[in-house]
């Protein structure tokens, strides 16, 4: 007696499948299980027999070997179990009138025979529909996340009795559908609460605008955290294909919320390891990083993570996604994400140079704030298109009402249509942070006297090279929110006023 019993295991952020043979006869008496089951199913015999006769059905005692193929893939998840049974229910005679065909299984089971819920049902419900399965049944609690890829009934059950009851026909389980969403707005964070702070404001427009990532250097109390918050609520809606990706990712991690088309929002702290920020771990995972895919990451204290941590961000800010290996197995997750950090300008916070006005005194020494600062140099720094300095607000600015500002949904207005203007010129949905030289050269074309303006830049402030190429990206955007065809010398003025990490007034005030 044989059967087959179709099953998924995910693999990143994609469900593969998985075929469970169940083969009945000969030889002595026992369940075998083959087929590179690895940690949870390998312990997952014992819970399949107790979930079996807790759900007053009965096992043979004759010889049967389950076997999972494709062999060589590792099959981690005990999401598998409920095929397994399902097949051997079906050996054994339970299910013997029962259709297996066009039919997927995903779920695990406890003692007690009831379906938990699991990672990954929105990933397996893609894969059965691609494969041309009419139904999946999973567990009861997943079935709302599966039932976002339409064109498949999903069949949610709360345990194995249900599951078998509906194969057999004895009670018909009905296709889920999905609960119609509230129509009440969710009401997020807004920029005009955010009072004061235009220069702050301003540079989120155009990092929101050009996909440039942001640095933001402030004393604490100042509204960092505040600010990056806002930053998802300015960004354009995700497309469809958006949104798909980014559920993905969730579903991954079995981290499903409802908000699948909102911008994500990941705020991880500095203590996080490179493995919680970049993926890893086995079965691998998602970081951070790709939680925040399309949307935004924001680490606050800068200079307190890690520098393994930080290095391992140079490959998802470079590429736009992140190879997690660990064994034998080697994952690709998205990670395309914008960066906001955030900083103190030293040590005790209250460093100011010339230009803002800090309400206390910094205790720090001119080497001590220079080597706090030199902790995010380098490639991560490279990385980042836009630097601002973020002053502490005045008490009456802070509880100043005059209805002036500018709400998220007016700016997001703005951002809309610098993207719209970009990828137009750019093409593949690109926007100007993503340029390469040979798109600077044929899209920022500069006179004589912006060229003497950048020249004086890094003759006096000691820009670099690839300082200058950032500062062009940025002031390609400053047009394009202006609705500019040409950038302009002031375009590339205002631009070179976000480079406050390349001028080097500690440098100069530490040789004076
Ligand atoms: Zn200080």
């Amino acid at each position: 007696m044989f059967t087959r019993c179709t099953t998924a295991t995910i693999f990143g952020i994609e469900a593969l499948p998985v075929i469970a043979e169940v083969f009945k006869g000969g030889g002595l008496p026992g369940i075998h299980l083959v087929g590179l089951a690895r940690g949870a199913m390998r312990e997952s015999l014992p819970r399949i027999t107790s979930a079996v006769t807790g759900s007053g059905l009965a096992l043979s005692k004759e010889r049967t070997i389950v076997s999972l193929l494709p062999a060589e893939l590792p099959k981690t998840a005990s999401a598998l179990d409920l095929a397994v049974v399902i097949g051997l229910l079906k050996v054994y005679g339970a299910l013997a009138d029962a259709s297996l065909e066009g039919r997927m299984f995903y779920g695990e089971l406890s003692l007690s025979g009831a379906l938990q819920s699991v990672r990954g049902a929105l990933m397996v419900a893609d894969l059965a529909k691609r494969r041309g399965d009419r139904e999946l049944v999973l567990a009861a609690a997943n079935a709302d996340e599966a039932s976002h890829i339409t064109g498949i009934d999903i069949i949610g059950a709360r345990n194995l009795s249900d599951v078998v009851a509906h194969l057999t026909g004895k009670t018909v389980i009905a296709p889920h559908i999905r609960a119609p969403r509230s129509h009440v707005t969710r009401r997020g964070p807004c920029l005009s609460e955010v009072y004061g702070q235009p220069r702050a404001k301003r540079a989120l427009e155009i990092a929101a605008a050009g996909g440039h990532n942001m640095l933001m250097i402030g004393p604490p109390g100042s509204g960092k955290t505040m600010l990056a918050r806002r930053l998802p609520t300015i960004m354009p809606p995700l497309t469809p294909e958006e949104q798909i990706e980014s559920m993905r990712i969730r579903s991954a991690v079995g981290d499903f919320d409802t908000a699948y088309d909102a911008r994500p929002f990941r705020a991880p702290h500095h203590t996080a390891s490179d493995v919680a920020l970049c993926g890893g771990g086995s079965p691998p995972r998602p970081g951070e990083v790709s939680l925040a895919h399309c949307g935004v990451l924001f680490l606050d204290e800068l200079p307190e993570f890690s520098r393994r941590a930080l290095e391992a961000l140079r490959e998802p800010l470079e590429d736009g996604v992140i190879h997690v290996s660990r064994a034998a197995i080697a994952v690709i997750y998205p990670a395309r994400s914008l960066l906001i950090a955030a900083m103190n300008p030293c040590p005790c916070g209250h460093y100011s140079d010339a230009t803002s006005a800090s309400s206390r005194p910094c205790l720090c020494g001119l080497d001590v704030v220079q080597r706090y600062r030199s902790r995010v140099s380098g490639p991560l720094l490279d990385r980042i298109d836009l630097h601002v300095t973020v002053d502490a607000v005045p008490y009456r600015e802070l509880t100043r009402r005059d209805g002036a500002a500018e709400s998220s949904s007016v700016v997001r207005g703005r951002v809309e249509a610098a993207r719209v203007r970009q990828t137009t010129r750019l093409g593949n949905g690109r926007c100007n942070a993503m340029m390469g030289q040979p798109d600077i050269e044929a899209h920022v074309q500069l006179d004589t006297e912006v060229v003497r303006l950048l020249e004086q830049a890094i003759e006096r402030h000691g820009l670099s090279t690839r300082a200058v190429t950032r500062a062009l990206k940025v002031a390609r955007t400053i047009a394009d929110l202006a609705g500019a065809a040409d950038v302009d010398i002031g375009h590339v003025r205002e631009a070179l006023g976000f480079r406050v990490l390349d001028r080097q007034p500690l440098a100069e005030e530490l040789a004076a």
